[in-house]
């Protein structure tokens, strides 16, 4: 919430009773008194004790005036017009609970809690601030270098109305992120990157960049009327997707995609949306050579793909883990004030968040699909913390040779998924109530 400071006021009305004494039936003046320096009151005169000579007494009374009480000024709160790192973000207009903006300005990720103004490359907070899991899992994720020696190239497609500002700041991201994950593209490969507005139908058509599924989805959603307000709010940052080419002569290759509707004016741009995307597509990698991916969201947890795209597209997007925690707990209070009814739980049981992590390990278009990225983000951080960075992955891999989700986690992390619920949710319960301690 923001913080609103309050005025102090110094109110100098009445300061002289402040130090009124119960007076004595003898004090007059030049009547003897027991300590120079003292102040008594008495009828609306005051009288000092001073010394005359070696005897101490009452001074000559001087008339107190009393000042006339004037009205208590009712405090205006001032609105603290510089939020601080760890403050929450500011309400965004009709669009969720909050929101910080982002902007890449000379080759340097920055952020603000306005649209326009303030922003900054820094945040203050240090690594110990934060839990020790949050701090592990993010340096896993960011110290992993890619034992590649090139990246694959990039063939872009680009609507000529795509707006300027977003597509150097996803320019920048792809290029970051094609080189984080070279390791997992064969040598020579290409990813295909397209950038449209929902008019560009030729683009959106084109099997060996797109795929027709992900094109008929794209103008399903965009040319729809009622999906109008969704498009100016929760998909403001544009639909995207990445996964493998199933078609076409890029067959195999990745094909990365966002649509940015042409109406939209908001100069605003989401960090965390083309790694998250990203990930998809090494995942899809993994599993698009075998059964695995016609079977996903049967055979592997929705957690387990949405909440490690999610975990790996936030570490990714941000320089520093200030950022990365404020967007984490962001995303919780997302749901928390601008989600679904259903989502709006504030666990306070390890049970509730065990609840959770089952319920999220389905697409259910519901809380599960929205817990997928809260509780399971937290989950597969808690993983990489406690495991590594290739628990994750070898997870990955090890369903695409067994077909068994279950079985893998057991093998991969010697523990049963119950076991490792059950592990992990006191991180997660702790975790979701310092995110949602503002509300
Ligand atoms: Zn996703």
């Amino acid at each position: 919430m923001m913080r609103l400071r309050f005025l102090t006021l110094a109110l100098i009305t009445g300061l002289a009773f402040a130090q009124l004494a119960p007076a004595s039936a003898s004090v007059k003046a030049g009547a003897a008194c027991t300590k120079v320096g003292k102040i008594t009151f008495k009828a609306g005169y005051k009288f000092t004790c001073i010394k005359t000579g070696k005897k101490l007494k009452w001074s000559r009374a001087i008339k107190v005036v009393v000042a006339t009480p004037t009205p208590t000024p009712t405090p205006t709160p001032t609105v603290d017009t510089e939020p601080k790192a760890g403050d929450p973000p500011l309400p965004s207009e009709n669009c969720g609970y909050g929101n910080f903006y982002y902007r890449i300005n000379n080759a340097v990720l920055e952020r603000s809690f306005y649209p326009d103004k303030l922003f900054t490359s820094q945040d203050s907070r240090l690594s110990t601030e934060f839990d020790l899991i949050r701090v592990k899992a993010y340096q896993a994720i960011r110290d992993h270098i890619s034992t590649s020696k090139g990246a694959p190239q990039i063939d872009f497609h680009i609507a000529l109305d795509f707006p300027t500002d977003e597509l150097n700041a996803l320019k920048q991201q792809l290029k970051l992120v094609t080189e984080y994950w070279s390791d997992r593209f064969q040598l020579g490969a290409h990813v295909q990157a397209t950038f449209l507005t929902e008019k560009d139908s030729a683009l959106i058509d084109a099997s060996n960049t797109t795929n027709s599924v992900d094109a008929k989805w794209i103008m399903d959603t965009y040319l729809d009327p009622k999906n109008f307000g969704m498009t100016n709010c929760g998909w403001r940052n544009g639909i995207a997707g990445a996964h493998v080419l199933n078609l076409g002569i890029n067959i195999g290759q990745v094909g990365y995609w966002i649509v940015f509707p042409s109406w939209h004016t908001s100069k605003d741009w989401d960090p965390v949306n083309l790694p998250h995307e990203f990930t998809h597509s090494i995942q899809g990698l993994i599993w698009s050579n075998n059964e695995v991916m016609g079977h996903r969201d049967d055979w592997i947890a929705y957690n387990f793909t949405e909440g490690g795209a999610q975990i790996f597209g936030t570490a990714l997007a941000f320089p520093n883990i200030g950022w990365y925690n404020d967007e984490i707990n962001r995303k919780i209070m997302d749901g928390f004030r601008g989600g679904p009814t259903s989502v709006r739980l504030a666990p306070t049981t390890t049970a509730e968040i065990i609840s959770m992590l089952q319920i999220s390990e389905k697409n259910d278009n519901a809380n599960g699909s929205a817990w997928a990225y809260t509780v399971g983000f937290h989950l597969w951080e808690w993983v990489i913390a406690n495991y590594g960075f290739d628990a994750y992955w070898d997870i990955a891999k090890g369903v695409s040779s067994n077909q068994s989700y279950d079985a893998t986690v057991l093998k991969v992390i010697g523990k049963s998924k119950s076991d490792l619920y059950n592990e992990a949710a006191p991180y997660i319960l702790k975790s979701f109530q310092a995110a949602l301690v503002e509300q």
